[in-house]
Order: C-alpha cells, then sequence, then structure tokens
C-alpha cells in the first residue's frame, strides 16, 4: 500500500497533466541547440526553465559554463533544491537543456519547433528527449510543494546543458566545478527506455573509435605490380578484424545476448584516384562499442596485432588513430537502495515488474558511475528520440512524473 504521502503526491500530478502539456507549448519553440551541432546553445531556454524552479525550489544554484561558441558566452547549468525532513541524502533527477537539430525537414508532418498536441501525443524536436524527463523531475518535485508537505529528504534537481555533444559543458562541468552529490544520494536520470516502461538501466556500454590509415604505393591499373594496392589491403583488415567479435566474444549478464561488444567498419574515405589507378592510400574508421570491463587498451593491443599482421602480407604502412574514447563506465550495483525504491514505484504506477539492465551508452549516468555514484536510467517511452516526428507520450510523461514522485516519498 503507498504511504499517505505517496498517495497525495500522485492525486497532485494527477491534477497537472495540462499544465505539464503547457510546458512542452512554452519549451518547444526555444531553439536549444549546442554550438557542436550548429546552433546558438541554450541560455533562452535555460532562463525559462530558472523561472519555473523559481516558482518551487528553496534554493537554487548556477553552475554555467564559459563557452566562446556561443552569443552570450555561457552554458547555462542549474541545481535547484526542494527541502526533505533530512538533507544528508538526495534524490537527484537529471534532464538536459538542448535539443538535437530537426534533420530533414521534408520528413516532418508537424513544425518541428511547435508543440503539436493529437492523440494523446506531443509532437517536436525535444518533447521526448529531454521534454519528457525536464517535465516529469519539475513537476514530480514541485508537487511536495502545492500540497505543502516536505519529502522525507531533499530533492535535487540538475538541469544541464551540452548533452547531446559530450558534456563537457554541462555535466563533466558541473562535476568539476561543484560536484554536488554524495555517494549515497539516489540518482535518476529520466532519459530514455523501452514503451514497456520495464526497464531500470545500470550499465552502459563504453565507446572506442578508431581510424584506420593504409598507406601503400600508387600505379597505374595496366600494371599493379608496380604500386601496392592500398584498398586491397583495406578490403583484407576489415575482414580481418571480424576476429575481434571471436576475441571478445564475453557477454554480460546484465546485457541481453545478442547485445556484447561490438566492431564495426564504418565510414570509408574516398581516396579521390580514378578509376584506372591502383590507389597508394586507403582509409576506414571502425567503431568499437565495449561492455563494461573490457578495457579499451586491449582492443588496441588486438587490432594493432591484425593491422601489422595485414601490413606485412600486403608490404603497405597501417597507422591507427584513436578519435574518441569512452571508456565504459563500472555498473551501478542491482543492489543499490535507488533500484529497489525505483522499481517498488514502477510496480504500483504502472503495475510492470521492472527489469534491471545494461543498454545503449553515453547517458548522462556513465559521467556519474565513473565518480562512484549509483545512477540509473529510467523513463517510458516510444523511442521516436533524434528522428523526425519525435513525439512524447502524455501518459508516459505524467507516468514518469507520478514514478519520480514516488521514490523521492519514499526516499
Ligand atoms: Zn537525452
Amino acid at each position: 500500500m503507498p504511504s499517505p504521502l505517496t498517495t497525495a503526491v500522485l492525486q497532485q500530478l494527477e491534477r497537472e497533466r495540462e499544465a505539464m502539456i503547457a510546458l512542452q507549448q512554452r519549451l518547444m519553440p526555444i531553439e536549444a541547440i549546442g554550438p557542436g551541432n550548429g546552433g546558438t546553445g541554450e541560455w533562452e531556454k535555460g532562463m525559462a526553465v530558472r523561472a519555473i524552479l523559481a516558482q518551487f525550489a528553496d534554493r537554487i544554484e548556477e553552475h554555467h559554463a564559459p563557452d566562446p561558441a556561443v552569443p552570450g558566452g555561457q552554458r547555462p547549468n542549474f541545481a535547484a533544491y526542494v527541502c526533505g525532513d533530512r538533507s544528508d541524502r538526495r534524490v537527484w533527477f537529471l534532464a538536459h537543456l538542448d535539443v538535437v537539430p530537426a534533420g530533414d525537414l521534408q520528413a516532418w508532418t508537424t513544425p518541428p519547433f511547435t508543440a503539436t498536441v493529437k492523440e494523446g501525443r506531443i509532437y517536436g524536436r525535444g518533447a521526448e528527449d529531454n521534454h519528457q524527463g525536464l517535465a516529469s523531475a519539475l513537476f514530480a518535485a514541485a508537487a511536495f510543494k502545492a500540497i505543502d508537505r516536505r519529502p522525507p529528504c531533499d530533492i535535487g534537481l540538475l538541469i544541464l546543458s551540452d548533452e547531446e555533444t559530450g558534456s563537457e559543458f554541462g555535466l563533466s562541468h558541473v562535476l568539476q566545478q561543484a560536484d554536488p552529490f554524495h555517494t549515497d544520494d539516489m540518482i535518476i536520470v529520466p532519459d530514455g527506455g523501452p514503451p514497456s516502461g520495464e526497464m531500470i538501466e545500470v550499465a552502459e556500454k563504453g565507446g572506442l573509435w578508431l581510424q584506420c590509415r593504409i598507406t601503400g604505393k600508387e600505379a597505374h591499373a595496366s600494371t599493379p605490380h608496380a604500386g601496392r594496392n592500398a584498398n586491397r589491403a583495406a578490403a583484407r583488415l576489415m575482414v580481418a578484424l571480424d576476429h575481434l567479435y571471436d576475441r571478445f566474444a564475453t557477454t554480460n549478464p546484465l546485457f541481453a545476448p545478442e547485445t556484447g561488444s561490438t566492431f564495426e567498419p564504418t565510414r570509408v574515405t574516398g581516396n579521390g584516384v580514378s578509376i584506372n589507378m591502383v590507389p597508394g592510400s586507403a582509409e576506414f574508421s571502425l567503431d568499437c562499442r565495449l561492455l563494461p570491463g573490457l578495457a579499451s587498451q586491449e582492443v588496441l593491443r588486438e587490432v594493432r596485432a591484425i593491422a601489422d599482421r595485414i601490413a606485412t602480407d600486403c608490404r603497405v604502412h597501417v597507422a591507427i588513430e584513436t578519435v574518441r574514447l569512452n571508456e565504459a563506465a563500472p555498473e551501478t550495483p542491482t543492489t543499490a537502495p535507488v533500484v529497489a525504491r525505483l522499481s517498488s514505484a514502477l510496480r504500483d504506477v504502472y503495475g510492470v515488474t521492472p527489469r534491471v539492465m545494461g543498454h545503449g551508452g553515453g547517458s548522462l549516468a556513465a559521467p556519474l558511475r565513473k565518480s562512484g555514484y549509483p545512477a540509473v536510467v529510467y523513463s517510458r517511452t516510444d523511442e521516436t528520440l533524434h528522428t523526425a516526428n519525435e513525439y512524447c507520450v502524455i501518459d508516459y510523461m505524467l507516468g514518469d512524473a507520478k514514478v519520480l514522485a514516488h521514490v523521492a516519498a519514499n526516499a
């Protein structure tokens, strides 16, 4: 049976449905796109959210990140608090302000930066990623104020810039400048999850991007023996790199068996030669996604060994450059209190039995886990993020607000 406080906040949220839709309508037209994605940043949207926080938060801290790439020179970040009976421990909800660009405008059936409400959904860029999580977090925290009740411990809201392009001016900046977390805080990132609403994400893969450059010797195609064909070496290398799947075929019980580490040749860069030339250079990228526990160094060693073999066989030079490395974060223990509280909230609010899993990569939870904080990712979505006709299911937005409020009421 939910506690009287839980019942009261959930009933309050039931009255906020229209206000949550109105928040989406207010935020959607403010195009908060980071400079890394060709936009001017999150300042205006940050100020709009700050004004909402000011209506209910007991305290707001500002941790803006200087960034000369945006007009005002700053990327906004806020920590806001609703005081609870105790302050030595907190429940945190994280959300991000930035959205990705609209992409192909022809593919949209509604204007991407206007919130269009139809058939129980809100359409528009950012509706799901991350307005849904932002609205859920804001309304969950505000519900306690609206009924004039204190949660058992403080609620912290961290509203961040720059999630879509690496978090340097968002979470990383806040962690460096003014880390607000304690090791026994409960941290939820409402930014992704399947339509069933059953998945609590406690682990993510790391990422390793490599650029492979093959140098041979150019020649006329009628006299190939005078050259060393870099294309052939590149093709052989790509196929040889499939060995990584066997070599690192370990599984992780948190991840579905079909989602082990992956090693995919992706972009092939043109070498500019004409059809009758043996190319002297060739280049391609390898995108590796590594399960927690598989160190990038191990993979790099194996890639180098394979490349050396191909280089010898084909009498070419192979350079391997690490373009980006994001080591997999340690998993949040499935025994962490936040997992238990969230599970009980999901049973009460959605009537589902949650599955605690590993999934995806690159969420705000990963840097937190690396800093030793047990963060989880949870939301119920149709997974339309980053696509044309992105939408948020209004019932999920309201339901997720109840889930977050339930956790806070029972922390
Ligand atoms: Zn997001």
